[in-house]
């Protein structure tokens, strides 16, 4: 980085250290270019992860975990705010773009260089990378066996989802960082090895501004932190940005600096319904990694998996009938929590606020499909647990006392569950920066190059062009990896 009448000058400027960003730095650097990575949020070493919730949401996320997104029901969702962004609070559940959406995509995208055999390596490169297996049956926690039991006795398709953390040893603390760095966040896998390529890592670093001249990016104006809590405003040049601030910033730093084309308009979550089941064993979910399996009986629309359990999640997912349910808090050690997630089919947008800090404001419309899959997983995934050998099952539905029954449950395959009662929260977001040659519906090329701007690219979730039924994080970073190598071709490197 060198610096000229105040202002500093770098090659390539990534914004964002999460699954994109510290996938594009380490392709770049690889391939000869000098990166500079700004990141908004601060650098943690492993001792400082696997606090409590409450302490690990102030170091680790946004808004200290609390982001709504608003609709006609607010749905509760979080990001990563740190060094390796969400990669660090996530689970490592990790898939494979599914075949059926690889070519939705392209057919409705009109995305180039987009099949299975151009992806593959990508894919089998980051799973290298995060060293991602299988645990195998014999290493299957409590919480995951009693699920299985359900699966079995319903004779559905299920599978043990790989995850990026092998050597996990049951610390439960995936959402508050692993302290033992089994778990591949972007913090232990892939931003040391930029570093060692000469990556430099500026944290503590908000961008606040892209700053176009023409058609072409000059360069951002960021904000640096400084010890004692004030701030410097700073300008950084560059010949190229890839913006990999994630899928609700990277849309609001577009939009906030006039690149509106496409961009916010198309907010995809997988919204979520969280239900804890009661045993009559003994589960300690809380001293062990959630469940690994999920059931893919009615994928695309409709998958069930594990939820974090802890004793202050336990109360949340209990609290939306507090006075009834209470008393089950006496029985923690025999309750585990899993989710209904759907692929969402509703509409978002993300704006960036007009008055104050320009943050962003997130809204997701339930679509009536939407609700109407909620309320038939709801009824399959209670009656699956059921099955499992669950007394009771508790949804996180305001108004819906606990399930005991398979009757009480099958009510919800033919009626939907009031929209207003639907406690949901998500932790995929994507598509706010769709990319693909529709220029009517895409805001970058198939390569992540944002449209109109010469030397601007998003490369991260923001360019899934749609909702992915699946956990994202595999395919966010194999078409990062992709579209960073298709870049360095492109400009000799
Ligand atoms: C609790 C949780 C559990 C999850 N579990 C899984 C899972 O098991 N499997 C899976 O596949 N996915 C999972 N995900 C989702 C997955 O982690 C994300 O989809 C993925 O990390 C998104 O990658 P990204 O690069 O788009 O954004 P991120 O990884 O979030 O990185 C974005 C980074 O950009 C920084 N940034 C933002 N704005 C600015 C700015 N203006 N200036 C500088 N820096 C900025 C942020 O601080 C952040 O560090 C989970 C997510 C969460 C939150």
């Amino acid at each position: 980085m060198t610096e000229t009448n105040k202002a500093l000058r770098v090659q390539v400027l990534v914004i964002g250290s999460g699954a994109g960003g510290a996938t594009t730095a380490n392709v770049l650097a690889d391939r000869g270019f000098e990166v500079v990575v700004l990141e908004e949020g601060d650098r943690h070493g492993l001792s400082e992860y696997g606090q409590s919730p409450t302490r690990a949401m102030r170091k680790l996320y946004r808004n200290f975990g609390m982001t709504p997104v608003m609709g006609s029901i607010p749905i509760g969702y979080v990001e990563g705010r740190c060094l390796g962004g969400s990669t660090e609070i996530n689970s490592g559940f990790w898939h494979r773009l599914p075949p059926e959406f690889l070519l939705r995509w392209k057919a409705r995208f009109g995305l180039i260089d987009f099949s299975h055999e151009v992806l593959e390596p990508h894919f089998a490169w980051a799973e290298e990378v995060l060293n991602v297996g299988e645990r195998g049956q014999a290493g299957w926690p409590k919480s995951t066996q009693v699920f299985n039991r359900g699966i079995e006795a319903m004779d559905w398709s299920a599978q043990e989802v790989k995850r990026a953390a092998t050597g996990c040893v049951n610390t439960n603390s995936c959402s508050t960082g692993c302290p033992k760095g089994a778990k591949q966040g972007m913090s232990v896998a892939l931003i040391p090895r930029a570093e060692a390529l000469g990556v430099r890592f500026l944290t503590g670093c908000k961008v606040k501004l892209l700053l176009k001249h023409s058609k072409r990016i000059t360069g951002v104006l960021a904000e640096i932190k400084r010890e004692g809590g004030s701030s410097d405003l700073v300008r950084i040049d560059a010949d190229y940005v890839f913006v990999c601030a994630g899928p609700t910033q990277t849309p609001t730093l577009l939009r906030r600096s006039g690149i509106k084309e496409h961009v916010g308009d198309s907010f995809q979550i997988h919204p979520m319904l969280k239900v804890t089941a009661l045993f009559d064993e003994v589960i300690d979910a809380q001293d062990s990694v959630m469940p690994l399996l999920q059931v893919k009986e009615f994928w695309p629309d409709i998958s069930f998996g594990g939820s974090f359990f802890s004793i202050g999640h336990l109360a949340l997912n209990l609290a939306d009938n507090w006075h009834e349910n209470f008393d089950a808090m006496k029985q923690y050690r025999n309750m585990a929590s899993y989710y209904v997630g759907v692929r969402g089919t509703g509409s978002g947008t993300v704006r960036a606020k007009i008055l104050g800090d320009g943050d962003p404001v997130l809204k997701y419309e339930l679509s009536d499909v939407d609700v109407r899959h909620l309320s038939q997983g709801l009824a399959r995934l209670s009656t699956m647990l059921l099955a499992a050998g669950a007394k009771e099952v508790y949804p996180c539905v305001f108004g819906l006392g606990k399930i005991t029954s398979e009757l009480e449950a099958v009510r919800w395959l033919d009626e939907s569950v009031p929209r207003s009662s639907l406690s949901l929260t998500t932790v995929h977001a994507f598509s706010t920066c769709p990319m693909g040659e529709r220029a009517d519906r895409c805001a970058a090329d198939s390569f992540g190059k944002v449209h109109g701007v010469q030397n601007l690219f998003v490369n991260d979730a923001s360019m899934l062009p749609d909702s992915p039924g699946i956990n994202p994080q595999g395919t966010i970073m194999a078409l990062a990896h992709r579209n960073a190598h298709h870049f360095a071709d492109m400009h000799g490197h």
